[in-house]
C-alpha cells in the first residue's frame, strides 16, 4: 500500500467515514467542464463595484431557482480598479515590502499565497500564522498539513489549488484581523482572484467568507452554503485550525467539500495522482 493512499485512509478514518469507493457516480473529468459550461455568468469581475454576495442553493446548478440573497452589504472597496492583464506578478510587484497597514511592523515575510495560477479551485484563509510568517508561504504549519490532507482527499494536489489569505501578514499572537487591515489588504485578494478566476472559491473560515462577500453573518448561517462571488461560485466552510481545535467537525467539512467535488466534477482520492487535475486546460 503506497505512503499516500495510507494517507487518505487515515484522513478518512479520522473523518470517521466509511471506507470510500472511487465509483460514485461523479465520474466527470475534472478538466471537462470549462468555465463558461458551470452556471450562468453574471456579468464580468467589476472590482470597482460589490461582489453580487448572494447564497446559491447547492441545486442551482441543476436549473432550480436560486435562493433569495440573505443581505449585501454596501463595497468597502469600491475604489479598487483590477487594470486589464493584470497578472498575479504584477500584483505582487504593487504589493512590494507593503507598510499600508499595521499588520507589516510584526511580520517577518508577506505570505502573498502559492499555487497553480490557473488553478479552478481558491482556497482562501484568514492570515498567515507563525509558520506561514516564517516561511512566507501559506498554510505550511499544523492547520497547512490537514489542509494538504482535505485537498488529497479531494483528488487534487497541492500545487493544483491557489492558496491564500486574506490579510498577507501575520497578525501578533495570531489574533483575528481588524477591519482597517482587512479593508487595507482585501484588493490584493480581490484582484488575485480576478487574476485566476477560479470556478471554486472555498473561504475557510468566517473572516475569508465575511470579507469577500461583505456579509456580516454567523459561521452557522455561512457554512455549507454556496454564493456567487463576481460569476465565481464561493462555498464557505471551518478553517483548518478550527478543526484541529474541534476534531468532530472535520465531517462537516467533508460534506461541505463534497459538494465542491461535485461541482468541479471531481471523484475524489482516484484522481490525486492525475496531474493535470485542478488546472484549467490550456486554450
Ligand atoms: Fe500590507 Fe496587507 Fe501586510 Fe497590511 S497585511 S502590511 S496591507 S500586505
Amino acid at each position: 500500500m503506497s505512503e499516500k493512499l495510507e494517507a487518505w485512509l487515515r484522513y478518512f478514518a479520522d473523518l470517521q467515514l466509511e471506507p470510500f469507493y472511487l465509483e460514485r457516480g461523479m465520474s466527470a473529468a475534472w478538466g471537462s467542464r470549462r468555465r463558461e459550461q458551470a452556471q450562468p455568468q453574471p456579468a464580468p469581475c467589476q472590482p470597482g463595484r460589490p461582489a453580487a454576495a448572494s447564497p446559491v442553493s447547492a441545486e442551482s446548478s441543476a436549473g432550480q431557482a436560486a435562493r433569495a440573497p440573505i443581505a449585501v452589504a454596501g463595497s468597502l472597496f469600491d475604489r479598487l480598479h483590477v487594470a486589464e492583464g493584470d497578472t498575479l506578478e504584477t500584483i505582487r510587484s504593487d504589493l512590494g515590502e507593503c507598510t499600508r497597514c499595521k499588520l507589516h511592523r510584526a511580520r517577518t515575510h508577506i505570505v502573498f499565497g502559492e499555487g497553480n495560477p490557473r488553478a479552478e479551485l481558491v482556497f482562501v484563509g484568514e492570515g498567515p500564522g507563525e509558520e506561514e510568517d516564517r516561511q512566507g508561504l501559506p498554510f505550511v504549519g499544523r492547520a497547512g498539513q490537514l489542509l494538504n490532507q482535505i485537498i488529497q482527499a479531494m483528488g487534487l494536489k497541492r500545487q493544483a489549488v491557489y492558496i491564500c489569505n486574506v490579510v498577507k501578514c501575520r497578525p501578533p499572537g495570531n489574533r483575528t484581523p481588524e477591519r482597517d487591515e482587512i479593508e487595507t489588504c482585501l484588493p490584493f485578494l480581490e484582484r488575485q482572484l480576478a487574476v485566476i478566476r477560479p470556478r471554486v472559491i472555498v473561504c475557510l473560515g468566517s473572516v475569508a467568507a465575511q470579507a469577500l462577500l461583505r456579509l456580516h453573518r454567523p459561521m452557522n448561517e455561512l457554512r455549507g452554503q454556496w454564493f456567487d462571488y463576481n460569476g465565481m461560485r464561493l462555498l464557505v466552510t471551518y478553517h483548518p485550525a478550527y478543526l484541529l481545535r474541534n476534531p468532530a467537525a472535520k465531517r462537516y467539512v467533508w460534506g461541505d467539500l463534497q459538494k465542491v467535488m461535485t461541482e468541479l466534477g471531481l471523484s475524489g482520492v482516484s484522481s490525486a495522482s492525475r496531474s493535470s487535475r485542478g488546472s484549467r486546460p490550456n486554450g
